[in-house]
């Protein structure tokens, strides 16, 4: 999966966060996974391990690899009940792999707050309540057909209710799906019930331009993250739209000026590609210079099915060099003579920063 779905409060900045990580439009023909849709944007994800290599290599193109993050306006209290089109939007919901949750930390009377005033644990509320209620109904009817079949003396239909009581519970609390403890084998079961409140989730708490530090409402929302297993990632989502405005030296001075090394940007995309459980190899030749996504987990021949299932089917070896390696011995010549570059087989677990070459039959 490579979809984070963006949802929050109406005014809470998501619309402005979602401009600005789509502002840097990449090249469509490059990204198969790439969808002509206005809500969903591909964003690229930074590395800057791709100027090292590319330094050595002096490749003719350098590509990032990218990510999708998908625009989902308008879930409201109510949603789960069918309004506000509620139902639509947590369909949206349930196709994406990960949540990116905006909350609103910024005081700003120009700004209508929905609630009435600024208060990030009660807007976080208002949506999960829904996601939950939304799981709850899910779990219930579940519950009702599996039911049947485990009174028919079916033993998986047993150990799935087994799951499914506890986790109606759970939810009856106005709890979240994933802050429960379940070992991988309850995590099977309930796959395919696509929970919303199962999904990885950050935070994103949009705050004042000088609320990066010392600010009691993002606090607060550190610590309702820590309690159910969630990521928080401070930004300031007017500055980030104003950054994007801005060409690469202008961007410099800005962030100088701001005391930040980069952009909030860069720290979201980052946060939501390890929440999808995603991870980067590169491939480094003088064409070009190129990082790719895999699962963490992925095998060597996986990853070579990314560039091209053919690399896949007729997959061999790879040849492997670590980024640190690479590196240190100014590239893959140097990783060799060093007795750095490795021969994989088709069981190798790819790590994050290979420098990967296939070998394959065609
Ligand atoms: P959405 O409804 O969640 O998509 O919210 P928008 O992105 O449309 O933002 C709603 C309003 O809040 C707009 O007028 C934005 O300019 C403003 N806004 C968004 N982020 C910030 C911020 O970080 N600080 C301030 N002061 N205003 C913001």
């Amino acid at each position: 999966g490579f979809k984070c779905g963006i949802v929050g409060l109406p005014n809470v900045g998501k619309s402005t966060l979602f401009n600005a990580l789509t502002r840097a439009e990449i090249q469509a023909e490059n990204y198969p996974f790439c969808t002509i849709d206005p809500n969903v944007g591909v964003v690229p994800v930074p590395d800057t391990r791709l100027d090292a290599l590319a330094e050595i290599v002096k490749p003719e193109r350098v590509l990032p690899t990218a990510m999708e993050f998908v625009d989902i306006a308008g879930l409201v209290a109510g949603a789960s009940k069918g309004e506000g089109l509620g139902n639509k939007f947590l369909a949206n919901i349930r196709e994406t792999d990960a949540i990116v949750h905006v909350v609103r930390c910024f005081e700003d009377d120009n700004v209508v707050h929905v609630e009435g005033k600024v208060d990030p644990l009660s807007d976080i509320e208002v949506i999960n309540t829904e996601l939950a209620l939304a799981d709850l109904d899910t779990v219930e009817k579940a519950q009702h057909r599996v039911g049947k079949l485990a009174k028919g003396g079916d033993k998986d239909a047993k150990a799935r209710l087994a799951i499914l009581e506890p986790l109606k519970a759970h939810l009856d609390e106005g709890r979240m799906a994933r802050s429960m403890s379940l070992d991988d084998d309850q995590r099977a079961h309930l796959y395919d019930l696509h929970l919303l409140t199962l999904k990885p989730t950050m935070y994103i708490a949009n705050v004042a331009e000088d609320g990066l530090e010392n600010n009691p409402l993002l606090d607060t929302v550190r610590k309702l993250a820590e309690n159910e297993d969630a990521v928080v990632v401070p930004v300031c989502a007017a500055i980030e739209a104003e950054l994007v405005e801005l060409d690469e030296d202008e961007q410099q001075v800005f962030l100088e000026e701001l005391g930040l090394e980069e952009p909030g940007l860069n720290r979201v995309i980052r946060a939501g590609y390890r929440l999808l459980g995603l991870h980067t190899y590169f491939t480094a030749g003088v064409k070009e210079v190129r990082a790719w996504t895999v699962r963490v987990g992925a095998t060597a021949p996986e990853a070579a099915g990314v560039i091209h299932t053919d690399f896949q089917k007729g997959f061999i070896r790879a040849e492997v060099t670590s980024y640190e390696d690479f590196i240190a011995c100014g590239g893959e010549q140097g990783a060799k003579e060093a007795g750095k570059l490795r021969l994989e087989g088709k069981d190798y677990v790819v790590q994050d920063g290979d420098v990967m070459h296939f070998r394959f039959n065609v």
